[in-house]
């Protein structure tokens, strides 16, 4: 039933911020899903604060919330799952049955997996979520948006030019995954974050990012933002590229009025206070995305 909107959101809460599924809620719901998140820990704060605090969830609690869901028969009401941060290993297992039981009550249920691993060469959560990620989990998905790193680990193959995102892709595809997003990598040139997109039996696209802000600002949540949006136009659509496009579109327009708000334009030290998403400020460019870089077909 393609006129169903629901996603069922399993990430991270912060009380203060836009990570997880504090910055993915509100552009599913602007764009028309009804959001049901379930929060995998609730922390005061993102992890790049000087410090944060709050519950991580297990698998019994994971569980649980799960089994209230079903009695209720609510299961088929699920158009989409959407999966981010996860911190430990029989978590991420559990997601894997609570999939299988989504796909029985509806065989239609798109998958959006974002296997959050880690940056630029560093792993920020425990190294036992690799082989589930890789042997149970994306193999299940329709959608993924791997980091060039998250890449790296999970096909055990550095990602170095654009010869190995191509053959990295094909592994995936290989896996039964029909759509992977590459949303950010360092094969652009200077200054240029470089996205790529693989579809199975579809084209091949990069869309070219000029880099936004200061060398060393960093933003933390727009790699689960991008998740979210991409999830929202992707449903029901068959031009690939122009949901690869919105996807971007939305992204800059919010990063745009972040760094705009900055002090000294971001180019002076930035608070992690500082540096959160201006993503409620940015309603318009989430629901009516402006084209400015266009997706290339390679
Ligand atoms: P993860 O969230 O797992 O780290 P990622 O590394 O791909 O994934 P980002 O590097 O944050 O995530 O990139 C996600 C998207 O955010 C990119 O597609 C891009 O549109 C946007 N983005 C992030 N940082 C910048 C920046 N400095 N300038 C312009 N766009 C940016
Ligand atoms: N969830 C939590 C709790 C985090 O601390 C972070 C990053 O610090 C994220 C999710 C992911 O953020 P991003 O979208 O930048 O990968
Ligand atoms: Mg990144
Ligand atoms: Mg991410």
């Amino acid at each position: 039933n393609p006129d169903i909107k629901r996603v069922l959101s399993i990430q991270s809460h912060v009380v203060h911020g836009y990570v997880g599924n504090k910055v993915a809620t509100y552009p599913l719901q602007l764009l028309g899903f009804d959001v049901d998140p379930l929060n995998s820990v609730q922390f005061s704060n993102h992890t790049g604060y000087k410090t944060f605090k709050g519950p991580v969830s297990n698998e019994k609690e994971l569980a649980t919330i799960f089994e209230g869901l079903e009695e209720n028969e609510l299961l088929p009401l699920y158009s989409h799952l959407l999966t981010g941060y996860i911190g430990n290993p029989l978590f991420l297992r559990q997601v894997g049955h609570i999939l299988k039981k989504l796909r029985l009550a509806n065989p239609g249920l798109v998958y959006v997996c974002d296997p959050v691993m880690g940056d630029n060469g560093e792993l920020y959560v425990p190294k036992e979520l690799l082989p589930v990620y890789r042997d149970e989990i994306i193999p299940l998905a329709d959608i993924i948006t791997p980091n060039q790193f998250e890449v790296e680990l999970l096909t055990e193959k550095e990602v170095r030019s654009e010869a190995a995102v191509w053959e990295a892709m094909e592994w995936f595809h290989q896996r039964g995954i029909k759509t992977v997003v590459i949303s950010s990598s360092d094969l652009g040139q200077p200054g240029v974050l470089r996205a790529f997109l693989s579809q199975q039996n579809g084209p091949r696209l990069a869309i070219d990012i000029p880099k936004q802000g200061g060398k060393d600002l960093v933003f933390t949540g727009t790699g689960d933002l991008f998740a979210s949006l991409f999830l929202a136009h992707s449903h029901g659509s068959k031009d690939i590229a122009n949901v690869f496009e919105k996807t971007i579109a939305s992204l800059q327009a919010v990063i745009k009025r972040t760094v705009a708000s900055l002090p000294g334009g971001g180019n002076g030290p930035v608070k992690a206070a500082e540096r959160e998403l201006k993503l409620v400020q940015s309603k318009t460019e989430i629901e009516q995305p402006q084209v400015l870089l266009k997706a290339q077909r390679l």
